[in-house]
């Protein structure tokens, strides 16, 4: 049988990484999940190591970040390299795409740095942990309603960074948002009211798409919270469900 030819060099690692040595298994396994993603033979096609991504990319302008070295450890199939920046370099991409746009092999690190995001989730690695942690009240939001933000998320107490303007959030929401015409933003507790049949739509597109395996991956307090709000949202459904067969049979009766 042939055997697939392979970049892999007798490796090299990384010589200023900090991080302790690992296990060239455990490397393997988290380069294969990186590689098996569907996306990954399109967003990698070679690379001149020519910097345009990295001359263009807003992250490289402030971070320790460039998604040039993230695509040459790719390609290069640098497998400590690769564990390692996904240890910290991963999470400083904007994910605003210019590197795509730019690149004249037609890779797109910012998809290749998403993939290797998704991976860095499924293995539970601690830097996952730590930039997740805290976007949990975004997530809890998000998964259990629909909605990403709510008008009662944005508190004066929660946004100091927000300078002076803080004051003009300052307000009677709850009335403001009676004053909406339309019925659906008068809450304030979601962007807008969802309803029960689209939430229960959504929770199952959470669970068959792998969400909240990863949700209990990285943070199994919140994936607690969210299932006991989505039993108690599928019980208020079948309810709900209940009640219209009972109204039909009443109305076929009479
Ligand atoms: S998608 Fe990420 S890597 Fe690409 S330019 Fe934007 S911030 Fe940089
Ligand atoms: S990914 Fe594209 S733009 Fe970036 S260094 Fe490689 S060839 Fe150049």
């Amino acid at each position: 049988m042939q055997t697939a030819i392979s970049r892999i060099q007798e490796h090299i690692g990384d010589p200023v990484s900090d991080n302790p040595p690992l296990n060239r298994d455990d490397l393997e396994e988290v380069f294969e999940d990186i590689q098996a993603d569907i996306r990954f033979d399109h967003e990698l096609n070679g690379c001149l190591n020519c910097g345009i991504c990295t001359a263009t990319c807003p992250a490289a302008h402030y971070y320790d970040f460039s998604p040039r070295e993230i695509v040459q450890l790719l390609w290069t199939e640098n497998l400590e390299g690769i564990y390692d920046a996904m240890q910290e370099k991963i999470w400083s991409c904007a994910q605003c795409y210019t590197c795509a746009a730019r690149c004249p092999f037609g890779n797109s690190p910012g998809g290749l740095v998403m993939i290797m995001r998704e991976v860095a989730i499924k293995h539970g690695m601690q830097s996952a942990k730590d930039v997740l942690r805290p976007f949990s009240r975004v997530m809890l939001k998000l998964i259990s309603t629909g909605n990403q933000l709510a008008p009662d998320m944005i508190n004066p107490d929660h946004f100091a960074d927000w300078g002076p303007n803080i004051a003009k959030i300052d307000a009677p929401l709850k009335l403001l948002r009676q004053a909406i015409p339309m019925a659906t933003l008068n809450t304030t507790e979601t962007a807008w009211e969802v309803n029960l049949k689209t939430s229960v739509e959504l929770y199952t597109i959470w669970e068959m798409t792998g969400v909240l395996d990863q949700l209990e991956t990285i943070d199994e307090n919140l994936f607690d919270v969210i299932s006991d709000i989505m039993d108690e949202k599928r019980e208020d459904y079948e309810d709900w469900l209940d009640e219209q067969d009972a109204d039909e049979e009443d109305d076929e009766e009479n």
